[in-house]
C-alpha cells in the first residue's frame, strides 16, 4: 500500500525571501542563530587580519609618516573593535544579538577605515573603492538570511561612500557621480541575487527538516498508542491477557530463582449477572471500570493487575506473602461495598469475592497459583461473597 507524504506548507515573501509566517520565521530564525553567531564571529577575525594586512598599502603609500601612524591607530581600533566582538559572540548564547552587531559593525569599519584612507589622499580611490565593493558583495554572503538587512547596510553604506568620493575629489560631475553609483551598486545587485538564492534554499530545508521532525514526533506517538491499546484492555485500561502473561511468568522465574515470596488475587464480582439485567450494560462497565480503578489505586506499582476476562480481574504481587496480599484484597474489597455507583441516573453497589493464595514448593507454572486461587474464589462465593478468602 503506498503512503503519501503530505508536503510541508510555507509562503515566501516575494523580495526578502523570508517566511510569510511570522511565527515560522522566528522558529528559522532561532535554529540559525547559534551558526551563525559562529559563523560570523569566524568573519570578524578574517575582517580583522585583512584591515591589518591592508596596512602595507599605508606604508607603501605614506611611508612611516604622521597620516600613516593616524591610519593604523584608525586599523588598530578597528580591529580591537572586531575582536571584541569575535569574542562576544564565541561566549554568550544570550547577549548582543548577531544580527545588529553584523550589520553595524561591518559598515562602521569599513566607513572608518576606508573613508579615512582615501581623505588622506584621493590617489587611492581605486584601491579602497575595490575593497569597498568587496564589503559591498561580503555583506550579502555572511549575511544571507537578512536580505532586508543587508540591502539597507548597503545603501547606507554606498550613499555615505559617494558623499565622502563627492567632497574629496575634484571636477565630479552629476553624470560622473551616478555612473559611480552604479559601478558601486553592481556587486551588491550581484550579491543581493546570490544571498536571496541562499536564503531560499536554507528556508526549504530548514521547512523540510520541521515537517520531517513534526512527522517523526506524530509517528512516535501512533507507536506508543498502539503499543498501549495492543497491551490494556479497551474497557478497564488494565493489562490484556496477552500482555500480562509473559510479565506473570517472568515474576514467577525471579520468585522461584530468589526464594522470594509470590501471591496472586482472583477478583470475581458478586452477582454481576443480576447487576446487568437489572441496571444495564452500560452500569455494568461502569462498575468494571469502577473496581479496576479501585485496584490501581490500592496496588503497588510492581503489582500487575490485569482483566482475566469478564467480571473477573488477577493481580500477581511479586515479594508479597498471602497474609500481606490477603491484606491488599481486604482494603479492596471494603473499598468496592462501600462505593456508590452512579451510571445514568441509577446508583447501586457491587461487590466482589476475592481468592488470594501465594507461591508454594511444588508450584511449577503460574496456572498452579491461578487454580488455587480460582478454588479459594469458588469457596468465597459459597460461604456468602463479599469477602476474601485465603487458601
Ligand atoms: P457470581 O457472584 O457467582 O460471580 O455471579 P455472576 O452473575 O457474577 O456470575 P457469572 O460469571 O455467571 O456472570 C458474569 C456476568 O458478567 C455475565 C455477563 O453478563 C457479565 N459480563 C461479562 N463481561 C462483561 C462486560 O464486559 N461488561 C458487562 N457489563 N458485563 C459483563
Ligand atoms: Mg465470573
Ligand atoms: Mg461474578
Amino acid at each position: 500500500m503506498a503512503t503519501t507524504v503530505e508536503r510541508p506548507h510555507y509562503q515566501l515573501t516575494f523580495w526578502l525571501g523570508e517566511f510569510a509566517d511570522a511565527d515560522l520565521e522566528h522558529r528559522f530564525r532561532a535554529r540559525v542563530a547559534p551558526a551563525v553567531r559562529k559563523r560570523l564571529s569566524k568573519f570578524f577575525l578574517v575582517w580583522a587580519a585583512l584591515l591589518l594586512l591592508f596596512g602595507i598599502h599605508d606604508y607603501h603609500t605614506f611611508g612611516l609618516s604622521g597620516t600613516f601612524l593616524i591610519l593604523t591607530t584608525a586599523r588598530c581600533a578597528a580591529v580591537a573593535l572586531l575582536l571584541a566582538c569575535a569574542a562576544h559572540l564565541r561566549q554568550t548564547a544570550g547577549g548582543i544579538p548577531a544580527w545588529p552587531l553584523a550589520a553595524v559593525l561591518m559598515p562602521v569599519t569599513v566607513a572608518f577605515v576606508a573613508t579615512l584612507s582615501f581623505l588622506m589622499s584621493t590617489d587611492n580611490l581605486p584601491w579602497t573603492t575595490t575593497i569597498f565593493m568587496a564589503a559591498l558583495l561580503g555583506t550579502f554572503i555572511v549575511l544571507p538570511e537578512r536580505l532586508g538587512t543587508g540591502t539597507l547596510v548597503s545603501i547606507a553604506a554606498i550613499a555615505v561612500y559617494m558623499v565622502c568620493t563627492y567632497l574629496v575629489v575634484p571636477e565630479t560631475t552629476p553624470a560622473r557621480m551616478t555612473v559611480f553609483g552604479m559601478i558601486l551598486a553592481l556587486p551588491a545587485g550581484v550579491g543581493f541575487i546570490a544571498a536571496h538564492r541562499i536564503q531560499i534554499a536554507s528556508r526549504e530545508a530548514f521547512a523540510a527538516l520541521e515537517h520531517a521532525e513534526r512527522e517523526l514526533s506524530r509517528r512516535k506517538q501512533l507507536e506508543t498508542e498502539l503499543r498501549r491499546t495492543a497491551a490494556t484492555d479497551p474497557l478497564t485500561g488494565v493489562f490484556n491477557r496477552r500482555h500480562y502473561l509473559p510479565l506473570f511468568q517472568r515474576e514467577f522465574e525471579r520468585a522461584l530463582r530468589y526464594r522470594q515470596p509470590l501471591a496472586l488475587c482472583l477478583l470475581d464480582l458478586d452477582h454481576f449477572k443480576r447487576i446487568n439485567d437489572t441496571y444495564g450494560h452500560a452500569a455494568g462497565d461502569t462498575a468494571l471500570r469502577t473496581i479496576a480503578d479501585i485496584c490501581r489505586s490500592e496496588l503497588r506499582e510492581t503489582d500487575v493487575l490485569g482483566r482475566l476476562g469478564g467480571e473477573e480481574f488477577v493481580v500477581l504481587l511479586p515479594n508479597t506473602t498471602a497474609e500481606n496480599a490477603k491484606a491488599a484484597a481486604e482494603r479492596i474489597r471494603a473499598r468496592l461495598a462501600a462505593t456508590e455507583i452512579v451510571e445514568g441516573g441509577q446508583r447501586f453497589r457491587v461487590s466482589t469475592t476475592i481468592g488470594v493464595t501465594e507461591l508454594r514448593p511444588g508450584d511449577r507454572q503460574i496456572d498452579d497459583l491461578i487454580q488455587r486461587a480460582d478454588h479459594a474464589l469458588y469457596v468465597g462465593k459459597e460461604a456468602g461473597r463479599n469477602r476474601v478468602q485465603l487458601t
